[in-house]
């Protein structure tokens, strides 16, 4: 029998990766991870973590004006970029310890340097040496993609906007999804000016439409100069701004140019395909259910396999892989009814079928309540938060649920839980309402607001 290095080899420190290698070396299993950058990968370094710490900065500004109204005496102020960033930096060298450390105390080896696979059990690493493993798992994420064009590379991404040495004053950023639509009003609730701009009728394709107008609406309304049919056509600098034209023809000046203009998985020079890997078309690993590739000892979880990039549905398929390769226990991992949230502001917490998906598989009643919310209306705001159930007629299931307000992110991990128990709508009007809260409003939607 062939003796190995390794047990298992990883490639890739993000969420995936770690979570997997931690745990089979938790069964006793010979464990090493190769990482060519900083542990944590995308959420924890430059994604997720972070973003999540704007998001928080970003909310102060209105609270103080909010504060205000509510009667408070106070001079505002205006943010200071250069004493949040070191903080930030701070708190993810923090986070970042914390992996090295939990896979250390696992048992795990931890080699601080790229890995390709050189063949279905062999590793290169870029300090020279190679090693053995019986099963290799590829965990390498994704990278922003940035289409070709005149001054494309004058653009930035996600993964430079922690670094930023200056407070884009004015900034456009470019893309319709979870990327664009967050920073664009984390920008805004840090003061700057900013211009969102998006190639096709409306933001958010794949969400729910009805939420999609509602939260295009509330974008413009927290200050953002959303755009839709609108493309950039080329950018060139002039002197410390980047000036970009438009395919209508506009032309503006903009400190920082932010592409969000979706993600690609991490493959180019692994040297998957030379080993027998099959890949598809965005450069994707093709796994079965199990997160088996063609090549039988390689497998691939996360963003890599181009299924749901979220972090907690890769550290799913790390566990899951663990149970079948480690622990006999072969295990798919359960990609259905997995919720998300959009952390604009206001939050789009989102869980299961879309209106339009549902209407397509059976008849549904829509149950949808959009209205002013006490905290903000006592001060003469106008955003309208938004709660919207889809019911499947003949079954009475909540197929989906959808929510715009503040905390919907936090509200939806909550409501998950009843739509994956199968929970029907007469278990929502069976609840009593927690009073008074916006969420209410979720078990007291009496009558549908359309069938289909
Ligand atoms: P998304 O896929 O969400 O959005 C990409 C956007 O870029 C779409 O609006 C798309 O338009 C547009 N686009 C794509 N190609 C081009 C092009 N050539 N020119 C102009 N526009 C283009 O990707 P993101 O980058 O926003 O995020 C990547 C992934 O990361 C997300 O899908 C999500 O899974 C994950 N993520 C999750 C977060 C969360 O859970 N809160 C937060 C951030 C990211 P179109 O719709 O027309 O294709």
């Amino acid at each position: 029998m062939a003796t190995f290095d390794y047990d298992l080899f990883v490639i890739g420190g993000g969420s995936g990766g770690v979570r997997a290698a931690r745990m089979a070396a938790e069964t006793g299993a010979k464990v090493a991870l190769a990482e060519e950058y900083r542990m944590g990968g995308t959420c924890v370094i430059r994604g997720c973590v972070p973003k999540k710490l704007m998001v928080f900065a970003s909310h102060y500004g209105s609270a103080a004006a909010d504060a205000r109204d509510y009667g408070w005496d106070f001079e505002g102020g205006s943010f200071n970029w250069s004493r949040f960033q070191p903080a930030l930096h701070a708190e993810l060298d923090r986070l970042e310890g914390i992996y090295r450390q939990n896979l250390a105390n696992a048992g795990a080896k931890i080699h601080n340097a790229r890995a390709t696979v050189k063949d279905p059990h062999t590793v290169a690493l870029s300090t020279g040496k190679e090693v053995s493993a019986k099963h290799i798992l590829i965990a390498t994420g994704g990278a922003p993609y940035v289409p070709h064009f005149d001054g494309c590379n004058l653009a930035i991404t996600s993964n430079d906007i922690f670094n930023l040495e200056t407070f884009p004053e004015r900034i456009l950023i470019v893309g319709g999804g979870y990327i664009a639509c967050e920073f664009a009003t984390i920008f805004r609730g840090l003061g700057a000016h900013v211009a969102q701009w998006y190639r096709g009728a409306q933001i958010l394709r794949g969400f729910d439409d009805e939420v999609r107008g509602h939260l295009a609406e509330l974008i413009r309304g927290h200050g953002v100069d959303l755009h839709v049919g609108l493309e950039v056509e080329r950018m060139e600098k002039r002197g410390k701004r980047v000036w970009v034209k438009g395919t209508d023809g506009r032309e503006d000046e903009f400190d920082q140019v932010l592409y969000a203009t979706g993600r690609h998985p991490n493959t180019t020079g692994l040297g998957l395909a030379e080993a027998g890997v099959e890949l598809g078309r965005w450069g994707e690993v093709k796994v079965d259910d199990y997160g088996q590739t063609s090549v039988p000892s390689i497998y691939a979880v996360g963003d890599v396999t181009n299924r749901i990039q979220l972090t907690p549905v890769a550290i799913r398929e790390g566990m899951a892989f663990v149970e079948t390769v480690f622990k006999g226990n072969p295990t798919k991992p359960d990609h259905e009814l997995v919720p998300s949230a959009v952390f604009t502001t206001p939050e789009y917490g989102a869980v299961g079928l879309t209106e339009e998906q549902a209407r397509k598989r059976e008849p549904v009643d829509v149950y949808c309540a959009a209205f002013r919310p006490m905290q903000k209306s006592f001060i003469g705001r106008a955003e309208r938060v938004l709660f919207k159930l889809i019911v499947s007629k003949a079954s009475q299931k909540v197929l989906g649920c959808h929510i715009v307000a503040d905390g919907a992110g936090e509200m939806i991990q909550l409501a998950a839980v009843a739509l994956k128990m199968g929970a029907t709508k007469a278990d929502f009007d069976a609840t009593v309402a927690v009073h008074p809260t916006m969420a209410e409003e979720i078990v007291l939607m009496k009558q549908p607001t359309r069938s289909h």
